[in-house]
């Protein structure tokens, strides 16, 4: 058919991956179209992810934290909630975000077409015009055709298949609807996603179970680090059932019925259960499969990822892919840092510029944050990482107990702990590995662990580090003088 818009890249889907790869490649001169289904640029970062729970988060972490105050005499009552108001406080979050990214693609000249958009040949992109809130479909058709592709059309939330098709019955999309507060929810995974939309519910009032079939929560954290977590947890929860698969599930006038069986010998697991609401949060599945890659020659796994070199590129050269439908982690930091490695290649390429075109992503570590309460964050190699894989690290632990501040916060739980390179070629003075947090304000702190990792700092590199006094941001240079063996300030 006839070519309608022309562009020198085209990016398609408008999340965290999409916009940064559109206003990177906009900003070094490239002619961008970026190509979205929903209204709304920010994909599921912004508009049901990343964003959207940490506004609830947030108010559930307040809530929560007036709660440390009464050791020290103070005492609020029961808060009241106006569960619409809070829904619309959220909703104003994301469109103060979303309609900012509106502004900034007009800025940059960056097209925008709202269209469902799919590969119909190798430098051929067609897209179905969309309307309404949603991804309605109206009659209007465009080709594009472009020099270069990013693929940034990220991921959606797995469905169990025996999950029945009822209200009660969520994804993350659907908890963030926040349409009431149940009595009783059962959270179906134990990851990251699952944990803090339980903490936004248990707050408002709901009573939490959760099932989970590894033998732990919040896989990837240190299990020392979580088991802080979940003692400051723990009066949330009726049931935290580990090793534990969900078999069956059934909708009955009074909730949904879930059935449970051991995930491993030996463990005992409770009679079917009933709750007013269940989560999903089994985990995402990449959209490779719906985007007409094959069209355009681009291979997706099985599993619907499409693989990718350090430089982003596709096995077409020309078309490249970035964020969730890459692969994992699955977060929006890593999606970011992906997309200005695509659009600074396609750049330097179309322009002979070689120092652009030799961009990589080449980042040591990605940080995990859980932004419960406490929060848990960790970056690099951890504890239990290093177990398994033999690798010889010296540990700095610095419990919060031993921090000013976290005592005059009346939340001295948490834990600072360091990783540092005790291999005999490191000879004492490794460098470091990884780091994890638990505690208040984790996640805000992680990102001092990934640039020391970054930068190969060793372990007096960070004590002699000057922090600022008191904070719990100190506790990272402690870590390192623990690991040192030069603090005397940990009991
Ligand atoms: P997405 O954000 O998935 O964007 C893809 C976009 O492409 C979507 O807008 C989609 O509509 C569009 N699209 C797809 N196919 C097409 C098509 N054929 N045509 C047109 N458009 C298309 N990450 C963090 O780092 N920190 C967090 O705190 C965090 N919290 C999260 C909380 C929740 C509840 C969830 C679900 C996720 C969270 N994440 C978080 C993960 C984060 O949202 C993702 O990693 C991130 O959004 C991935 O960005 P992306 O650009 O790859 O894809």
């Amino acid at each position: 058919g006839a070519v309608d818009v022309e562009a020198d890249v085209v990016v398609l889907g408008g999340g965290p991956g999409g916009y940064s790869a559109a206003f990177r490649a906009a900003d070094l001169g490239l002619n961008v179209v970026l190509i979205e289904r929903y209204a709304n640029l920010g994909g599921v970062c912004l508009n049901v992810g990343c964003i959207p729970s940490k506004a609830l988060l947030h108010v559930a972490a307040v809530v929560d934290e007036v709660k440390h105050l009464e050791v020290a005499g103070v005492k609020f009552g029961a808060p009241e909630v106006n569960i619409d108001q809070l829904r619309g406080h959220k909703e104003k979050v994301i469109s103060k975000l979303t309609g900012g990214l509106g502004q900034m693609a007009k800025m940059r000249k960056v097209t925008v077409l709202r269209g469902y958009g799919q590969f119909v040949g190798s430098h051929h992109i067609e897209v179905q015009e969309t309307a309404g809130e949603g991804q309605e479909k109206t009659g209007s058709k465009k080709i594009v055709q472009f020099k270069n592709a990013i693929i940034a059309a990220g991921s959606q939330a797995v469905h169990l298949p025996f999950m029945p098709k009822d209200e009660r019955v969520v994804d993350s999309t659907g908890a963030l609807d926040l349409k009431s507060v149940p009595k009783r929810m059962l959270i179906l995974g134990g990851g990251i996603i699952g944990l803090e939309m339980g903490t936004v519910y248990s707050t408002l009032g709901a009573r939490l179970d959760v099932v989970e079939m590894m033998d732990g929560l919040m896989q990837g954290a240190d299990r020392d680090l979580v088991k802080v977590w979940q003692k400051m947890n723990a009066p949330r929860f009726d049931n935290i059932m580990v090793n534990t698969k969900t078999v069956a599930a059934e909708a009955t006038p009074e909730g949904i019925k879930v059935t449970f069986e051991p995930a491993k010998e030996g463990v005992t697991v409770p009679e079917p259960q009933t709750y007013d609401l269940v989560l999903q949060a089994v985990g995402r599945t990449p959209n490779g499969k719906k985007i007409g890659a094959e069209a355009a020659g681009v291979a997706v796994t099985d599993r619907g990822f499409i693989d990718v070199n350090i430089q982003m590129r596709t096995n077409v050269p020309h078309i490249f892919a970035i964020g969730d439908i890459v692969g994992q982690p699955m977060l929006a930091h890593k999606a970011v840092h992906e997309a200005h490695v695509a659009a600074e290649v396609i750049a330097g390429e179309q322009q002979g510029n070689k120092e652009l075109a030799s961009a990589a992503f080449n980042a040591r570590v990605i940080p995990s944050v859980a932004y419960t309460d406490p929060e848990v964050a960790w970056v690099g190699l951890t504890e239990d990482q290093a177990k398994i894989q033999g690798i010889k690290v010296k540990k700095g632990l610095f419990p919060w107990v031993a921090s000013g501040r976290a005592i005059a916060n009346g939340r001295d739980e948490g834990v600072t702990k360091l990783l540092f390179d005790d291999s005999p070629e490191a000879h004492g003075h490794g460098r470091i590995l990884g780091g994890g947090i638990v505690g208040t304000h984790a996640g805000d702190m992680i990102g001092e662990i990934a640039l020391a990792i970054e930068m190969g700092a060793d372990e007096v590199d960070i004590g002699k580090t000057i922090h600022p006094h008191p904070t719990l941001g100190e506790s990272i240079g402690m870590a390192a003088e623990v690991a040192h063996g030069s603090c005397t300030d940990v009991p």
